[in-house]
């Protein structure tokens, strides 16, 4: 998608909308070796200042929606630091150039955030080379889907709800020190809190656990001028789903069974992950924005 982002354009054409071929990476995979690339706004979204002088962490900031979400922050006028696993550091060094490109400071801390003391790092080395922290973007998520209920294992529920989960509450509880009035945080939810998959067990758990914490930390958090929402997302075609978060037979298809009739590119959720961070969505919090095909949320 090269063209310009304010034309009049058809949602069903817009992004493509052929079928994908079968491919599977070991997790978290390499958004640079999938076929076809997921576009994550690199070459189509344009900022205008709405997020001047911000300082934002996003974690899963290398690749699919928190790429597109550091690239669209980056070119709002924002500092942004990424967090992502050390594996993932050839797609992380492309974000640091698009985040450096558009003049803006772009810091990498590669880590587990499943392990509560590198939370805790991640945020002290973010609030320091950012120079302050006003945008918490919280993105990366761990997706296995397993056929049967009783195959999933002990070791595969930990690490999920621990990324997935646990994360919100290690990285949140030494950031808030650091996030003045007019902060703001956002969440990664999914279709999968609303209409979950039965392959998906573990994960649509996560998933609306985390839509539950988004909405009762706003109510915490309102007094203090804080906002925090959650974005929604439908199928979107990122690493995670050719790394063992969709069966692959189902890739060829992957999205088309939605009214829109096709996958979405994490570049259609960046406008969603600005809006929330940015004091045009003032009034908004303990909300949940769907960014879905048309697999409405309710
Ligand atoms: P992605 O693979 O591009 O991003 C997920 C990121 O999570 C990875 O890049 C990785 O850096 C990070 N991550 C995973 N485990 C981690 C760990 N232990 N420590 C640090 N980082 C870790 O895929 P995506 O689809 O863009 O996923 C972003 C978010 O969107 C996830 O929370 C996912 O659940 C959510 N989501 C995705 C879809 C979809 O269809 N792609 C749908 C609904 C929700
Ligand atoms: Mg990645």
């Amino acid at each position: 998608m090269k063209e310009k982002n304010n034309k009049l354009q058809n949602p069903l054409t817009q992004y493509y909308a052929g079928t994908y071929e079968i491919q599977q990476q070991q997790a978290p995979g390499l958004q640079l070796e999938m076929k076809p690339k997921p576009d994550c706004g690199e070459e189509s979204y344009r900022g205008c200042n709405k997020l001047e002088g911000r300082k934002a962490l996003v974690t899963g900031g290398d690749s699919g929606i928190g790429r597109a979400a550091a690239i669209a922050y980056a070119r709002e006028g924002a500092d942004v630091a990424i967090n992502y696993l050390p594996f993932e550091q050839k797609d992380a060094e492309e974000v640091a150039k698009y985040i450096e490109e558009a003049g803006r400071k772009a810091v990498l801390i590669p880590g587990d955030i499943s392990d509560e003391a590198f939370c805790k790092e991640m945020v002290e080395k973010a609030y320091h080379e950012l120079g302050g922290l006003d945008i918490v973007a919280l993105v990366a998520g761990k997706q296995v889907a397993v056929k049967n209920f009783e195959d999933i294992t002990t070791e595969q529920l930990l690490k999920t709800f621990e990324t997935n989960v646990f994360s919100l509450f290690w990285i949140l509880q030494p950031a808030l020190k650091y996030m003045p009035a007019g902060s703001t945080i956002i969440t990664t939810t999914s279709i999968q809190a609303y209409r979950p998959s039965e392959i998906l067990v573990d994960y649509a758990s996560t998933k609306s656990a985390i839509m539950a914490f988004s909405r009762a930390l706003a109510k915490q958090l309102a007094p203090r001028g804080i906002r925090v929402n959650a974005v929604a997302p439908g199928p979107i075609w990122t690493p995670l789903q050719i790394s063992g978060g969709q069966l692959p037979e189902k890739l060829p298809h992957f999205g088309q069974s939605t009214p829109l009739k096709r996958a979405g590119q994490p570049a259609e959720l960046a406008g969603v992950y600005v809006f929330l961070a940015s004091p045009e969505s003032s009034y908004v919090t303990a909300e949940v924005y769907g960014v879905t095909g048309g697999e409405h949320t309710f």
